[in-house]
């Protein structure tokens, strides 16, 4: 089965700024809100350490429980998108004030990537766990999937539609859609099917500037780097022809 994927990958910033200061943050918010599509207001998806369920919405998704200790370095604010725009509004204003973004689907990212820095740039989440549409077409035999589901919901979901088809993908059900596939993705089908990226025949990206582009538009070296290369890290490294995948623990 073909697949074509919505992996909402973001082109990150990785920029100088020294201060977290309530003025940045507040000047940041205030960006947020003016950019995001009215239609799509940002309003409940902001997360700062002053709200009650920052803990909660910052560790729901730590899956390395080595990185979830009070020393372990925490963003200023957490973004949990509901809309494409939200997104866009935050590469965009992230840049704006020059600000580090980190991108988090699964959480499963073996040094914490996702949620984490070793630097002391403050940082922000845009989470994505609450973009998890499935759209499968088994007529097609595609199906679009969003970057915050993980591979367990992508198997159920094309298991309800058949019982002939599958995807090749990697084994641990919670893993996220958004760093495996970007990253490679090796599973049990592999030796007839081969990886993930093998079988993604579409995806969308949103760009530095905020401007979301699809295969298409984006052109075949982009896609050909956001299919392999790693979500976060392509550009940065190689990416091989062959065994791609990144490396797999037990579940
Ligand atoms: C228990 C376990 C089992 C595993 N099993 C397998 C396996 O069987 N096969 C296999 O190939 N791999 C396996 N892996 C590796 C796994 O595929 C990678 O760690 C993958 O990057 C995790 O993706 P995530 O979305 O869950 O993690 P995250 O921590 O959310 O993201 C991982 C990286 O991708 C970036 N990223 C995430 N989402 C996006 C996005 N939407 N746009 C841009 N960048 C993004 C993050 O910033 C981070 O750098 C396993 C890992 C674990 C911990």
């Amino acid at each position: 089965m073909q697949t074509s994927i919505l992996t909402l990958l973001l082109l990150l910033l990785s920029t100088q700024s020294s201060a977290t200061s309530a003025s940045i943050t507040d000047r940041f918010i205030q960006c947020l809100h003016n950019r995001a599509d009215p239609s799509f207001p940002i309003t409940g998806e902001v997360y700062t350490p002053g709200n009650s369920s920052f803990p909660t919405v910052l560790q729901n998704y730590i899956r390395n429980l080595r990185f979830n200790e009070t020393t372990t370095p925490k963003p200023f604010l957490i973004i949990t998108a509901e809309h494409v725009s939200h997104i866009q509004a935050a590469v965009v204003c992230g840049k704006q004030n020059r600000l580090l973004l980190k991108t988090r689907s699964g959480g499963h990212d073996y040094e914490g990537l996702s949620y984490l820095t070793n630097t002391n740039q403050p940082f922000f989440i845009v989470d994505m766990f609450n973009l998890r549409s499935i759209n499968v077409d088994i007529e097609q035999e595609t199906a679009w999937v969003q970057a915050g589901a993980t591979l367990g919901e992508v198997y159920y979901r094309i298991a309800e539609k058949s019982n002939k088809h599958g995807f090749p993908a990697g084994v641990c059900p919670t893993v996220g859609v958004g760093g495996h596939f970007s990253g490679g993705g090796y599973g049990n089908l592999m030796r007839k099917y081969g990886l993930s990226v093998d079988n993604i025949v579409d995806a969308q990206i949103i760009d530095v500037n905020g401007k979301l582009l699809d295969r298409k538009s984006m052109g075949e070296d982009l896609f050909w780097a956001i299919t392999g290369g790693g979500g976060v890290s392509f550009g940065r490294g190689t990416k091989p022809q062959h065994h791609r995948g990144t490396m797999g623990t037990s579940c």
